[in-house]
């Protein structure tokens, strides 16, 4: 077995991405992470030593290379974190119909692909990892989020099969399922709705974001981190199929 443990962030030049590579890597493991290919996502990636891959996930074509890709750069595949993903809000009946399917397969069919080109990478560490980034929309809904709330909900029954599929071979895959964290993807959506409701940002993230949880504060992309750290160790060998709710108290109600 290598001396370091190994892994893959997709979206990982941003956000929870980043937050989870730079974890695992902290960890003790080599960590690449995949992101659309600009410049400004390599930069981000290798001012962390993190080896980039670039790659767009809405293409069969380049998940494929991406596995291939990693497994060349750092010898093998122990974790897998499925994590990229973006949100589009339009009511269900102007949604529209190219962003409903790159969204479903960023955040559904990617997830799918990576696993099952890796399958044979992770099922060969002996301690292999899946973790896949959920959300609150995989067990509840909101309006106008229609394609977002659809591929969550779904990722979770891929994550609680291909656990199933996976056990006999000590390979785990869990979904983690944060509430609103401070990340680009939601700093951008409380700008929105500050301009769209006449507040200002501190009353957006309050009573707009934080009106169902209990805990009325944003979670840090390093909240999410310190989770995912744990579902990958070795320590977590007997947590599979599971899907750990992040989410200040959301779903309690
Ligand atoms: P983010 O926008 O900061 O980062 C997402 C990353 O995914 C970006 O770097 C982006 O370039 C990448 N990405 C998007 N489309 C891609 C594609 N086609 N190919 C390759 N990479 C692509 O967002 P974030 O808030 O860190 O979100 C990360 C994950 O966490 C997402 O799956 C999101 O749904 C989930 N999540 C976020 C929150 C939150 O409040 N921020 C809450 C629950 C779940």
């Amino acid at each position: 077995t290598p001396e370091h443990r190994t892994a893959l962030v997709t979206g990982g030049a941003s956000g929870i991405g980043l937050a989870i590579a730079r974890r695992l890597q902290k960890d003790g493991m080599r960590v690449a992470v995949l992101d659309l290919d600009r410049p400004q996502a390599r930069e981000v990636a290798e001012s962390h030593g993190l080896t980039f891959i670039g790659a767009d996930l809405s293409r069969r074509e380049d998940c494929r290379r991406a596995i291939d890709d990693t497994v060349a750069a750092l010898g093998s595949l122990d974790v897998l974190v499925n994590n990229a993903g973006f949100q589009h809000i339009a009511p269900l009946a102007e949604f529209p119909e190219d962003t409903w399917d790159t969204m479903l397969h960023v955040m559904l069919t990617a997830p799918f692909l990576l696993s099952r080109y890796a399958w044979a990478h992770l099922t060969r560490s002996g301690q292999g990892r899946i973790i896949n980034i959920a959300s609150i929309h995989g067990h509840v809904a909101s309006p106008f989020k229609s394609a977002y709330i659809s591929a969550k909900h779904g990722l979770i029954g891929l994550t609680r099969t291909a656990a199933l599929e996976a056990g006999e071979q000590g390979l785990t895959v869990n979904a983690i399922c944060p509430g609103y964290v401070r990340t680009p993807l939601v700093t951008g959506q409380i700008k929105d709705q500050a301009r769209t409701r006449g507040l200002n940002e501190a009353d957006v993230e309050e009573k707009v974001m934080l009106e169902g949880a209990a805990i009325k504060r944003l979670l840090d992309p390093e909240d999410v981190a310190a989770l995912a750290s744990y579902v990958a160790s070795t320590a977590a060998w007997g947590m599979t199929g599971a899907v750990l709710d992040l989410d200040l108290g959301w779903t309690a109600r």
